[in-house]
């Protein structure tokens, strides 16, 4: 049999766990058929000596919903060895949408997840209503991953409820029709629905999202909807605001796991924010007790701390602040000129003393850009690369005896690139480890699509593969790619995908173990409009292929776009 393409000498890492070995695969209409010392002949080879070749990473936690009208790549996912990504997380989707509604809808995308309306209104030609005809305009679209996608509840309650949703709990009505419309969904193929109650998710005017406003009669009923149909995944955006709040929400998790049976997803994060630290282990533990009593939940992990990022190009802190708004509103060359002024740089360094105090409250990456508070200088960092292991402004600004902002401004004076980072959320890396190496916690949570010119979540891949495995060495290279592949598959029930065996879907990366690692991120002007966004790319990443088609071959686009849908299981 010819083969459409046969990647020879591969040392494979199956996705399984199990150790290495050397073989040849074959891949014929978008199939892994034959694995071994293959004698066929192929219509391209690809040599592959001395390079790892492993299934595609499959990321659960994106935002894509948008982008991918626009981006058929899929960036900045595809960069980093991911094939298959679900979109729609946390409530938030682009259907249902009635044709009045879209700029309302593109902006409470843009209040929460940085998504430019701008980008969207002249990104996306928006022909859909309900959310098996986006599932449909998706499965038209050129893509060079596969997509699979919630029911987003925000999107769902101001369809029914119009701007009550914003407002008001659904009357019984409204219930109805929301479970209808879920119903609809899982027999189109939605992986399953999801939700946010997190306090760091807020509409244009700052009030809760819709989601928020649904009381948990609501979120039962929904999941319950999911629950007649044994099918659906529902996944939720937490409340992590710490304390008695947080607690409450995980208790209630845990009986809608146990009632419905249906697998209950959600981030699992520690930070010193908010009201009260919030460490890891009670969430870890509250997934346990779960599990012992007989519902399904999972964690998800991404395998970094979760930063917010400034630049001159992008966000400052100081952004808001009236002496920083003159200068910040010039030419780049000329903003960097008046750095090394003696009276402009007096002015913003006292500027910077009016601004807002660190409180208790938790802010996302969001608000941290958006209206930021004062740094906190320890815990913020001048980047010179990406381990996040660089001196801290607070450090630099001791050993040169300057003003941490002076700091900045000499930085940013003379590299109009030299990126800074707030640490968020998983600020310690012990805590990423201790959540990583919890079993039933999934390394996923890119938000890759969302917050684009605010966080770099999309290299959580490569970050594990060259951060923990290569130089921390704490999984082996076979462990972190099962955490990225066929655990993921496993959790979201994609039958064919996360292994390479005969039969699986020819969804594969081919990278050099000795070099993957993420890139710095590059502030871009790439988006619909011209809009500004963060890119991060990688190294060492030789080729991705999707489907059996080559995707991404040495970080550059092939421009061949083989992505399907993933659909859940009701799907006819
Ligand atoms: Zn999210």
């Amino acid at each position: 049999m010819g083969l459409d393409l046969l990647i020879r000498n591969a040392t494979v890492v199956d996705g399984s766990g199990a150790p290495r070995y050397r073989s040849d695969v074959g891949v014929c209409n978008g199939r892994i058929v034959e694995l071994g010392r293959i004698r066929a002949s192929a219509q391209r080879t690809i040599k592959a000596d001395g390079l790892i070749l492993a299934p595609g990473f499959i990321d659960g936690h994106t935002h894509m919903d948008a982008q991918v009208a626009w981006d058929p790549i899929g960036s900045c996912s595809c960069w980093h060895g991911v094939t298959s990504v679900i979109m729609g997380n946390c409530g938030f989707a682009l259907a249902p949408c009635k044709p009045q509604d879209r700029e309302w809808f593109a902006r409470c995308l843009e209040a929460v997840e940085d998504i430019p309306t701008e980008a969207m209104m002249t990104g996306i030609d928006w022909t859909w209503e309900t959310f098996p005809d986006y599932l449909a305009n998706v499965e038209r679209l050129p893509k060079g991953l596969n997509y699979g996608m919630y029911l987003g509840h925000s999107a769902l309650r101001m369809y029914v409820m119009g701007e009550r949703a914003l407002e008001t709990r659904a009357t019984a009505d409204d219930l109805h029709r929301m479970r209808d419309i879920v119903q609809q969904a899982l027999r189109a193929g939605a992986m399953g629905f999801s939700s946010s109650i997190a306090t760091t998710h807020v509409t244009p005017s700052g009030s809760p999202v819709a989601s928020r406003i649904a009381d948990w009669a609501e979120i039962e009923y929904l999941v319950g909807a999911m629950a007649e149909f044994n099918a659906g995944i529902f996944q939720i955006g937490p409340d992590i605001s710490g304390g008695v709040a947080h607690r409450a929400c995980l208790e209630r998790l845990k009986q809608l796991a146990i009632e419905s049976g249906r697998p209950v997803m959600f981030g699992t994060l520690s930070t010193r924010q908010g009201i009260e630290p919030l460490p890891w282990q009670s969430q870890v533990a509250a997934i346990d007790a779960t599990v012992a009593e007989g519902g399904r939940m999972f964690g998800q992990t991404t395998t970094r701390p979760i930063i917010a990022v400034f630049s001159l190009k992008s966000y400052l802190p100081f952004d808001g602040l009236p002496a920083w708004r003159t200068v910040r509103s010039l030419p780049l060359e000329v903003q960097q000129q008046r750095f090394a002024d003696p009276e402009v740089r007096r002015q913003l360094v006292a500027a910077e003393a009016e601004m807002k105090p660190r409180d208790n409250s938790l802010q996302g990456g969001g608000a941290a850009t958006t209206d930021p508070r004062k740094p906190d200088y320890r815990n913020f960092y001048a980047l010179r690369g990406v381990d996040l292991d660089d001196p801290t402004v607070d450090e630099l600004a001791q050993t040169s005896s300057k003003h941490p902002v002076e700091v900045m401004l000499d930085l940013m004076r003379d590299n109009e690139d030299q990126l800074f980072v707030q640490l968020l959320v998983n600020e310690s890396p012990d805590d990423v480890l201790g959540m990583l190496q919890h079993p039933r916690t999934l390394a996923t949570f890119s938000d890759s699509g969302a917050h684009v010119c605010q966080e770099m979540g999309s290299s959580l891949q490569t970050h594990l593969l060259s951060y923990w495995v290569r130089d921390k060495q704490v999984f082996t290279l076979e462990e972190a790619i099962r955490m990225l592949t066929f655990d993921n598959a496993s959790a979201w029930e994609l039958p064919d995908r996360g292994l390479i065996r005969t039969g699986y879907a020819a969804d594969l990366v081919l990278f050099d173990e000795a070099r993957v690692k993420p890139r710095l991120p590059t502030v871009e002007r790439d988006l619909p409009g011209g809009a500004r966004r963060l890119v991060q790319k990688a190294e060492g990443i030789a080729a991705t292929i999707v489907n059996g088609v080559v995707a991404i071959e040495d970080g550059e686009s092939t421009g061949q776009y083989a992505g399907q849908v993933l659909k859940g299981p009701l799907a006819s």
